[in-house]
């Protein structure tokens, strides 16, 4: 018998997918008539897809088509001949179940799913935090740890980590960030994207050069270049904003981990050996590692932990106003709001925003004007060139938006203009102030704050982390007026 055929979806293109037998790639441009997508977001896809099929030569099949089931059913590949890479998808998990295929365990991440579900079972769903996570990875892992504990004496550096943008600098000062040179099938993708556009297909965003890595042997030279240039600035300004610098120490390297191309523990490995070799602080160290094997893999696994119907069912908070055309348009001059208005009109120009424009601006913005969550999860699945399914619920529906009551974050990430002022230099050219609550100068997010803890109240009175907050709102001498100011100023 034929060694069967090894289905490899876009977000497994990278070797720790390839065993070496015959491969199958479908490519589909028919998602983006179903799916408002940001132009470069369907330009990484299938810019690494045909570099992908190319480096593959005769070992592949490559098929064009508008449904990944009809392409792999006419191949004749069903059954005994077809083969997976458990994917990373409820949609793709049931499609490679109903056509009968042999299926692996899935790849790309640093714990497995078993591992998790054993770690989960017995816990309540509160009890499924980060930290805890983080470190029995730690300790299981053996990574930044030495027989007497973990390296440098703590878990996490993050106290050290949260310092504001340098004052009176307009940037890090770092080198531009890594970026590809396209080649002739960017030119031969952007032609297409554009042919698509001309037929009436609707994408989001600024068509531009491609910036992040689409191809492994892109993907290891921004890893170098991230290594080389940027990571030991990572941890001390990981929460900061700059307007002149929007990846600041960031490392941009979510884009080839969620396509396959780069393997976190790859990652993992080569930043601990910058601080084995002393050329790179523990701090920033520990905070990417933080990042790769607790967050990116806690949040892979409530994926699958939380359910296909999470997103639909969460919406704790009552939040049902619809998402802004502006939103849609990523068109940030229709808003007054700098710290909004430029993260809007940045992910317009590029897909990308780091962690904290994600949470602390947009993530915020939404949570206090109360847009319906599952609206806001296709916008960011949509809008960012790393958006994956997986990647959604815990990051926009639990942790942004708290729509599940309190299973993925303890408390609401709601914040007023005071943080986005420590953390950043927007407000300094805002037409608001972000000290002031009532009045033509009022900040949207410091009054958005309490109007969103008014109108929430019933909700969270139970939630020990919110009685402070909450004393704060009954001491409010202008509650009143806040409230009836934000109502009347609407979306933001
Ligand atoms: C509302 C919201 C939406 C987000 N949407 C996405 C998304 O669509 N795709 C995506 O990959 N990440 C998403 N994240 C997580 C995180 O913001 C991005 O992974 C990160 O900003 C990517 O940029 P970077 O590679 O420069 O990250 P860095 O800050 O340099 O971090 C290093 C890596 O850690 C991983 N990571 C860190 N935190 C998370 C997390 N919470 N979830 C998953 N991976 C994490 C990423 O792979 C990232 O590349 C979202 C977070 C929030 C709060
Ligand atoms: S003043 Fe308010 S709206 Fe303006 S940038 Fe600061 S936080 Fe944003």
């Amino acid at each position: 018998m034929t060694a069967p055929t090894r289905w490899l979806t876009a977000e497994q293109l990278g070797p720790a997918f390839d065993d070496g037998g015959p491969i199958v790639l479908v490519e589909s441009t028919a998602v983006f008539r179903r799916r408002p997508t940001h132009r470069q977001k369907a330009h990484l896809y299938l810019t690494a897809l045909r570099h992908r099929a190319r480096e593959l030569g005769e070992r592949v099949t490559f098929v064009q088509a508008s449904s990944f089931r009809a392409a792999l059913q006419d191949a004749g590949l069903t059954g005994e001949h077809l083969e997976a890479i458990d994917p990373p998808s409820w949609a793709a998990r049931r499609l490679v179940r109903e056509l009968g295929a042999s299926i692996l365990p899935s790849r790309g991440f640093v714990t497995n799913e078993s591992d998790f579900a054993d770690w989960a079972a017995g816990r309540k769903p509160t009890q499924l935090v980060m930290d805890r996570f983080y470190r029995e990875v730690r300790e299981r892992t053996g990574i930044l740890m030495t027989p007497a504990g973990p390296e440098g004496g703590q878990f996490s550096f993050d106290a050290d980590n949260r310092q504001p943008p340098p004052k009176g600098a307009a940037t890090l000062g770092l080198p531009a960030p890594w970026q590809p040179v396209e080649d002739d099938i960017d030119a031969e993708v952007r032609a297409e994207l554009d042919g698509l556009e001309a037929e009436g297909v609707r994408f989001l965003g600024r068509d531009g050069p491609r910036l992040f890595a689409a191809t492994r042997a892109e993907a290891l030279a921004a890893l170098d270049d991230f290594v080389e240039t940027r990571l030991g600035d990572f941890g001390p300004y990981e929460d900061a904003m700059m307007l002149g610098d929007d990846t600041m120490a960031h490392a941009r390297l979510s884009v080839p981990m969620n396509l396959g191309l780069l393997h976190p523990l790859e990652v993992v490995e080569r930043v601990v050996a910058e601080y084995a070799a002393g050329r790179a602080p523990l701090n920033s160290v520990e905070g990417l590692v933080r990042q790769l094997i607790g967050w990116r893999d806690w949040v892979w696994h409530l994926y699958w932990h939380l359910g296909p119907d999470y997103t639909r069912r969460s919406n704790a908070l009552a939040a049902h106003e619809p998402l802004p055309a502006h939103w849609w348009a990523l068109d940030g001059s229709a808003t007054d709001a700098r710290c909004l208005s430029h993260t809007l009109d940045t992910v317009g120009g590029t897909g990308y925003a780091h962690h904290i424009p994600r949470l602390m601006v947009l993530g915020n913005a939404a949570l206090q004007r109360g847009y319906d969550p599952a609206e806001l999860t296709s916008w960011f699945q949509g809008a960012f060139v790393d958006g994956t399914p997986w990647v959604m619920p815990a990051n926009v529906v639990g942790m942004s938006q708290w729509a599940d009551g309190g299973v993925v974050a303890t408390k609401p990430y709601a914040a007023g203009g005071a943080y986005i002022q420590r953390m950043s230099d927007f407000c300094g050219s805002c037409r608001f102030n972000p000290k002031v609550r009532v009045g033509p100068d009022a900040c949207p997010f410091t009054a958005g704050y309490w109007a969103f803890l008014d109108r929430v109240e019933p909700s969270i009175r139970g939630n020990h982390r919110m009685a402070q907050p909450l004393a704060g709102l009954r001491r409010l001498a202008d509650r009143e007026q806040v409230v009836q100011q934000e109502r009347a100023r609407g979306a933001l």
